[in-house]
């Protein structure tokens, strides 16, 4: 069988390893990148770390590493997804530099044509996109942009010809990666405005003990067990709640600027975050937390509506990106129609993995799949799922694998009731995991372990296998 790969981020290095094992070696993947990583290669702003722990945010199967530390930095986790393409055989199936732009499905053939930017067509049996969801930078379109005469980018695509020792630096933004990036550039600039619409929950990091990472694997997925639950009633976010607010009095001084940092949405709605740096870092003298709206750009910094302004030598946006559009820039295309229109009503799939009309494909980190702790764990629950069907129609001799509808449709009904109860639902907040409809279409509704169970054992009833 020939399977494509699309994508080497920890996702598509995770399936390559795994079906590689399982004998399956007639394996391509296509990176439009110049190397293996992902988000780890793409991300090199100052600060840039995981923000899960190392012990559970690495691979169940390489979990032995020697980290430099609980939260290793960009360049680290780098290190690691090179080492494992080298480790388990991939880097002779890799092409990198290519992006894979088309894919279509052959019905008679039973085979997928994925077009190539270097204009190659490559055949294969089954496909497998691990394009990630963290990887389309968002800039606001603010009004005079062009005017700006200082420097401008996004946290994702870094300017390292850009020195910004003794500068004056404005971030936009107050999600993950301003979280990272404010305490690295408050220690060099001359002075950070950190200008927020919407503060998030930011709660101490987790301490690990590095010597037994084993067992710290499973306490810490535990853990986040716990945080994933917690999501699922509003009982348990006002907990969380108070947990934090106790946080926040504890490291904020300024009674304002508590009230200016208190998220005005339930705990859990949105991605919490993990720092001991972010909230110090905004009470350092040369920083400024800025909550005024910004109208617009001027040639010398940025007019907020209130009246003010900041004069800055540099903007950073570290303003994120945008999961919900899945599948960017790769038009798929299988039984007289695309994914596009498919997904016109929003994203979905069974399980995160399969969807009905498109046989032999099959997802890494699909739809409503991230979750509240390790992406790891859920990358390699969907490897091992795919690595089941492929043994599946080697050995039942099938060429195609289809889900059912019926079953997609009611599985996908279910993720949105389980989700509609949780303090996910667009009642309690607005957020990147909705699509422009209001459906959450990038968060799973429940914990590691219940994806786990989910996608333990293919059920062979609900394909359709020629
Ligand atoms: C800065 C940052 C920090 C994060 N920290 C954490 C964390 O601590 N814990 C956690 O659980 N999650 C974290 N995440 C989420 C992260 O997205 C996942 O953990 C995981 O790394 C995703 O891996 P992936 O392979 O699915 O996607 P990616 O890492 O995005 O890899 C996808 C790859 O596909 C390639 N690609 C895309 N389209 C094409 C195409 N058309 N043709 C060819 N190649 C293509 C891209 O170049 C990329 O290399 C973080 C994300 C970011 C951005």
């Amino acid at each position: 069988m020939k399977v494509v790969v699309i994508g080497a981020g920890f996702a598509g290095l995770c399936v390559g390893a795994l079906l590689k094992q399982a004998g399956f070696a007639d394996l391509t993947l296509i990176e439009r990148g110049d190397g293996v990583g992902g988000v780890w290669r793409e991300n090199r702003y100052p600060g840039a770390a995981c923000d899960v722990p190392t012990p559970l945010y690495s691979y169940s199967f390489e979990h032995g590493h020697a980290w430099s530390a609980a939260y290793a930095p960009q360049s680290e986790m780098l290190r690691y997804l090179q080492h494992c393409a080298r480790k388990y055989g991939l880097e002779q199936h890799l092409r990198c530099g290519v992006r894979a732009t088309h894919a279509r499905y052959d019905g008679e053939e039973a085979r997928w044509t994925v077009q190539c930017s270097n204009g190659e067509a490559v055949q294969c049996d089954v496909l497998i996109p691990a394009v990630g969801i963290f990887n389309t930078p968002v800039v606001p379109g603010f009004a005079h942009a062009q005017s700006f005469e200082g420097v401008a980018f996004h946290s994702a695509q870094w300017r390292d010809d850009v020195d910004l020792r003794g500068r004056r630096v404005a971030v936009i933004g107050s999600g993950a990666s301003a979280v990272q990036i404010v305490p690295a550039l408050a220690g060099i600039a001359a002075r950070v405005d950190v200008v927020q619409r919407s503060p998030l929950y930011v709660m101490p990091r987790k301490p690990v003990d590095m010597g037994a990472m084993a067992s710290e694997r499973e306490r810490l997925f535990r853990e986040f067990d716990e945080v994933a639950n917690r999501r699922k009633s509003t009982e348990g976010a006002q907990a969380a709640q108070q947990a934090f607010a106790d946080h926040l009095e504890r490291t904020v001084r300024d009674p304002d600027l508590r009230s200016a940092l208190t998220p005005g949405f339930l705990f859990g709605c949105k991605r919490t975050l993990f720092s001991d740096e972010w909230y110090p870092a905004l009470q350092k003298p040369n920083v400024r937390p800025i909550f005024a709206h910004v109208e617009r750009l001027t040639p010398t910094g940025i007019a907020f509506t209130d009246g003010t302004s900041a004069e800055v030598d540099a903007i950073v946006y570290a303003t994120g990106f945008d999961p919900a559009r899945y599948l960017p820039g790769l038009e798929v295309e299988a039984s007289g129609t695309t994914l596009r229109d498919t997904w016109r009503q929003g994203a979905r799939a069974h399980l995160g993995i399969s969807v009905a009309g498109f046989p032999n494909l099959f997802f890494m980190y699909g739809p409503n799949t991230n979750v509240a702790g390790s992406v790891v764990h859920m990358h390699e629950c969907q490897a091992r799922y795919i690595v089941q069907c492929l043994q599946a129609m080697a050995a039942s001799g099938a060429t195609a694998m289809e889900v059912r509808s019926d079953v997609m449709e009611r599985s996908c009904d279910r993720i949105q009731q389980r989700l509609a109860v949780s303090v996910m639902d667009g009642a309690h907040c607005s957020s990147y995991a909705m699509d422009a409809a209001g459906r959450v279409v990038v968060q799973y509704p429940g914990s590691q372990s219940d994806y786990e169970r989910e996608t333990a054992q293919v059920d062979l009833g609900e394909f359709l296998m020629r």
